[in-house]
């Protein structure tokens, strides 16, 4: 994956998938974290002139930080053009924040637990444990950053917008959606381009959410099932924002 500047990104990684989505008592209530109970299905072989990154650990901490970077300036670039094409004046996320120890950063007075990603309402801010982040970096590989920080940035569009449902579920699986019509049209004009594998990166990102007995704040149910989640995030990179039921 790579932005217009043609950076080369990596491919396809077969491993643990985790992604913890949003909200420390800051959307809609409760932690909200997905993580894998079980491993993927073994990747069938890539193709032998496609560029991957095995899930050896060899990924450089400079490559994640560029891509975190590169992840957030689209997302922002992305809602600007969004909002300004409706006539809507249009705030960038405050800061996007890295911690590494649970209290680090806190939220509203509630500490962020390690392993999480967030969006935080009280501050505008995302927040990312960064070694959590390396580390399903490492094993899926780039496309799942885009998808974190697409997810993530969209619950603060949500607020923007004045989204608020009664469910977390739905907050979450429209999040999903967004941050699948803001990576598919952002591949439609030319803003991001997808490398081999990196669409099976999403794919299998998103098949492989679950929980995981180790994670005791995990709420099952609260953010949908694999397969909700990657239904709704196609629907999105597939046809747009119209699919996500912005209103
Ligand atoms: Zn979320």
């Amino acid at each position: 994956m790579g932005d217009r500047a043609g950076r080369q990104g990596r491919g396809p990684v077969a491993g643990l998938v985790v992604a913890a989505l949003v909200a420390a008592g800051c959307m809609a209530g409760g932690v909200d974290q997905g993580e894998p109970q079980q491993q993927p299905a073994p990747r069938r072989s890539a193709q032998p002139d496609s560029q991957t990154t095995r899930a050896d650990g060899t990924t450089s901490v400079a490559e994640f930080k560029q891509d975190i970077e590169d992840a957030v300036r689209l997302a922002e670039r992305y809602w600007a053009q969004q909002f300004r094409a409706s006539g809507q004046r249009f705030t960038p996320i405050r800061r996007v924040v890295p911690y590494s120890r649970e209290g680090e950063v806190a939220c509203a007075g509630q500490a962020l637990p390690r392993n999480n990603a967030v969006y935080c309402s009280a501050g505008d801010f995302i927040a990312y444990d960064v070694n959590w982040s390396v580390a399903a970096f490492r094993q899926i590989g780039d496309a799942f950053l885009f998808y974190l920080l697409g997810h993530e940035y969209a619950h603060g569009m949500q607020v923007r917008l004045g989204i608020r449902y009664n469910f977390t579920i739905q907050q979450e699986l429209q999040a999903d959606c967004m941050a699948g019509a803001y990576l598919g049209d952002s591949v439609r004009s030319g803003a991001l381009e997808l490398e081999d594998g990196d669409l099976e990166e999403f794919r299998e990102g998103l098949l492989a959410v679950g929980d995981d007995p180790d994670q005791p704040w995990f709420a099952e149910g609260s953010h949908g099932t694999a397969e909700q989640r990657s239904d709704s995030f196609f629907r999105g990179y597939e046809k747009s924002l119209g699919a996500c039921g912005l209103g």
